[in-house]
């Protein structure tokens, strides 16, 4: 293991937290978890923080695990040449071949499967996975830096985000962009149904796996119709040899599924099948009440959790079994994100 990973947190089991399972996260480790920034601070981000009750984490610097101590004169990538090297200005440093071992190390250590998804840092030259500032030198010496040329990717965010997002198809996000209500919500939506996920691979019973796609019905129809069939194709090609293979391919469509942010017509298309549920035994008035409230959630005047609730307040009233099941109606713990965002607006 890498001298700084943070042992106590990896390889979990993840509990059960008020009935929701506890997703396991590789977080950047100055956000939150210790002062280990070039400044000798941390940074306390109010989603990370409202998250810590209900995860399992696994934090790491890769510049202290680098070599560099805190504090440190900052580093930057600075194109030298056409290569861009991780350098510390201020003493002349090629930090590049320390962080890249770092960074190999924990490819080859993190097992697949160890984590539900990854928080890193934004816009940090080590940590961040998108939008990181690209210095140009004047390619002789890597001192004489002329400027921010252009955006890439940080050293060990970037090979985080080919390795673990790319490839296994795993949320990585930074906590800039989890400031943007869709982007959050979807984020959370990933770990907690992964979490879940990973509970059914720990029982391996083929009934858990039918429970688990029945439980999710409604969020992969709002999320991926055709994904929600193939994850329901696979599940109904079971025969008792195969379990193995069966969770593994429906694992990996799973992960596809919830790729994209569901879109708001798929997400009413899954709420008017829900409705299907209950509108029979309902009112004209609250009927029409409830296709209004459709309106203005295709209109983006309201989130999706207002239509959700009120669904979910049916299915209490009427005692709706499959309703109650469904993971639409709670995808995460209460009160962990709200709907204050960016400003950025939702854009599904
Ligand atoms: S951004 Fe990454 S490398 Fe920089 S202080 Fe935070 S954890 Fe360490």
């Amino acid at each position: 293991m890498l001298k700084g990973m943070s042992p106590e947190s990896v390889n979990q089991k993840p509990a059960s937290a008020g009935g929701f399972p506890r997703p396991v996260l590789f977080i950047s480790r100055c956000l939150g978890f210790d002062s280990c920034r070039y400044n000798g601070e941390t940074i306390r981000d109010p989603f990370v923080e409202k998250l810590k009750p209900f995860v399992e984490t696994g934090t790491l610097c890769p510049e202290v695990e680098a070599g560099l101590g805190v504090p440190r004169a900052p580093v930057r990538i600075v194109l030298h040449g056409d290569r861009p090297i991780l350098y510390q200005p201020a003493t002349g440093k090629d930090i590049t071949p320390d962080m890249l071992a770092v960074t190999e190390a924990f490819r080859n250590e993190t097992q697949a499967g160890e984590f539900d998804g990854f928080i890193l840092k934004s816009r940090s030259p080590s940590c961040g996975f998108k939008d990181v500032k690209v210095y140009k030198s004047d390619g002789k010496d890597p001192r004489n830096i002329s400027g921010s040329g252009s955006r890439g990717t940080g050293f060990f965010g970037g090979a985080i985000a080919e390795t673990f997002m790319e490839k296994f198809g795993l949320p990585v996000e930074d906590e800039g962009r989890l400031l943007n209500f869709t982007i959050r919500e979807h984020f959370l939506l990933r770990i907690f149904t992964l979490a879940r996920f990973r509970m059914v691979k720990e029982s391996n019973t083929i009934q858990a796996l039918i429970d688990f796609h029945t439980d999710n019905k409604l969020l992969f129809l709002g999320m991926n119709e055709g994904g929600m069939r193939e994850l329901g194709r696979i599940t109904a090609a079971y025969n008792k040899k195969n379990l193995a293979d069966t969770l593994d391919s429906y694992e990996k469509e799973l992960k596809k599924t919830l790729v994209k942010p569901p879109s708001y017509k798929a997400m009413i298309n899954s709420l008017q099948h829900a409705f299907g549920h209950v509108s029979r035994d309902l009112l004209p008035k609250e009927r029409g009440f409830f296709l209004n409230l459709l309106e203005e959630y295709r209109d983006e005047r309201i989130p999706l959790s207002v239509p959700v609730k009120l669904i979910a307040s049916y299915a209490v009233r009427f005692d709706n079994g499959y309703l109650l099941r469904q993971n639409l109606l709670s995808p995460y713990p209460p009160g962990i994100t709200d709907i204050t965002d960016s400003g950025k607006g939702r854009d599904y």
